[in-house]
């Protein structure tokens, strides 16, 4: 069983670190950022408190960690658990092997931005503590329950058994905190239907029944569904031969625009920021007002829509850096769903605390809560499971091989 363990998400050119003691109860944060340039430096808050900005130039990914380690943990892990986009068909988080980076790799046609930099990761770590378990936790596996009906794009079949063209969805370790906490809270652990809303700079709504997510409003990749900060979100897919035809874009330059210069920023002509845009449209800035009113339409928008695959509707749970804490878009959103039956309440709305749980709703009707997103204590909890299970499995092997030789 794990004491400690290390959450890593890696990015191209910078890494996302965090290091969870026993029981979850302490944590460590670093950043590693412009790896591979002369700016790289890391930055943290140690044991101590104490705030590090170590200039590491040219620094590579193994290299971060190890200063990152050494001078803001001061603290060998006993696990490694990796964060990953895509993990194809897989159903659940998974010990990293060579078949495991295999199928990483072969998904990265998929998540072209990426799984590349996830498996830079796994790399750097794997030299760095070659004798520890190192798992994979995917963001796609939770949404593996989703029906064919929810999952399929109607687009000729070949496309997905060929070349796997369909829905994956994204966040899943988010959702399955968040449904799985809040469903708790509301008294009916993994029971009924719930929808679930994480809005942060990337957003995704999703249905859950049961505790297994039915539908979600991402797809192939995490650009499909809601407006985020800087992504488009759903745009009619005749929009890429408009602007090839008419304004001789290439597909690399319509795809930058819809993942970088859309959503908030492309709306607003001013920040991907919600809180930015709050600001000024508060001062009367029209197109912020603008950005937030679409951002709130067409989330209520995917929330009825998610809510066809659910067989009753127990509640919705909102998370993300924009869902705990802007009590304003919460309400914004609930005024384009009047017809659910929400008994939304106002009072306890405004004075939720930023950041905590609790519920939202008058008492009647479907419930509405704030659940502050896990992901990192979701993936160390996963990562300890999957190498308990390693290390039951081979304490079977080794007392049945006892057996044998006796
Ligand atoms: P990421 O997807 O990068 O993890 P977060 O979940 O941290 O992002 O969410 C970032 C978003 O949350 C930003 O748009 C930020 O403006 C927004 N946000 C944070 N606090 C507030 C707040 N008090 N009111 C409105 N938006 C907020």
């Amino acid at each position: 069983m794990p004491n400690s363990v290390l959450i890593i998400n890696c990015g191209s050119s910078s890494i996302k670190f965090a290091l969870l003691l026993k029981d979850q109860n302490f944590r460590i944060h670093g950043l590693a950022e412009n790896l591979g340039t002369p700016n790289a430096r890391i930055k943290g808050v140690t044991m101590g408190n104490e705030p590090v900005d170590i200039h590491i130039p040219n620094a590579d990914h193994k290299e971060a960690l190890e200063v990152g380690l050494s001078r803001i943990a001061n603290h060998k892990p006993d696990a490694i658990g990796h964060r990953i986009v895509h993990g194809g068909k897989l159903t659940q988080a998974e010990l990293i092997t060579d078949d495991i980076i295999d199928i990483i790799r072969a998904a990265t046609p998929l998540a072209p931005l990426h799984n590349p930099a996830h498996l830079v990761g796994i790399e750097a770590t794997r030299r760095l503590f070659p004798d520890l378990p190192q798992v994979a936790v995917f963001d796609t596996a939770f949404h593996q329950t989703m029906p064919a009906h929810a999952y399929r794009y109607a687009v000729p079949k070949y496309l997905y058994t060929e070349h796997n063209v369909r829905r994956y969805g994204f966040h899943g370790t988010s959702h399955a905190y968040v449904s799985e906490r809040g469903s708790e809270l509301a008294g009916s652990y993994k029971k009924g239907g719930w929808l679930t809303a994480h809005l942060g700079n990337g957003s995704s709504t999703c249905a859950i029944w049961n505790g297994q997510s039915i539908d979600t409003s991402m797809g192939l990749t995490p650009l499909e569904g809601l407006v985020m900060g800087t992504r488009s979100g759903d745009v009619d897919p005749s929009l890429h031969s408009f602007l090839a035809k008419n304004l001789g874009w290439d597909i690399y330059k319509i795809d930058k625009m819809l993942n970088s210069q859309s959503g908030l920023l492309g709306l607003s002509d001013l920040s991907n920021d919600m809180r930015t845009l709050i600001e000024a449209s508060e001062k009367g800035h029209e197109d912020a007002t603008l950005a937030i009113e679409v951002f709130c339409y067409r989330l209520a928008k995917s929330l009825a829509a998610l809510s066809c695959g659910l067989p009753r509707l127990d509640g919705l749970f909102f998370t993300g850096g924009i869902g705990e804490n802007s009590a304003f878009i919460r309400e914004k959103t609930l005024s384009y769903l009047p017809h659910f039956d929400f008994n939304f309440s106002k009072e306890k709305n405004d004075s939720l605390k930023r950041g905590t749980e609790g519920r939202i709703d008058a008492g009647t009707g479907p419930q509405i809560w704030v659940v502050p997103t896990d992901e990192e204590g979701r993936i160390a909890q996963e990562t300890t499971l999957v190498v308990n299970q390693k290390m039951s499995t081979s304490n079977v092997k080794k007392s049945q091989a006892e057996i044998t030789t006796a």
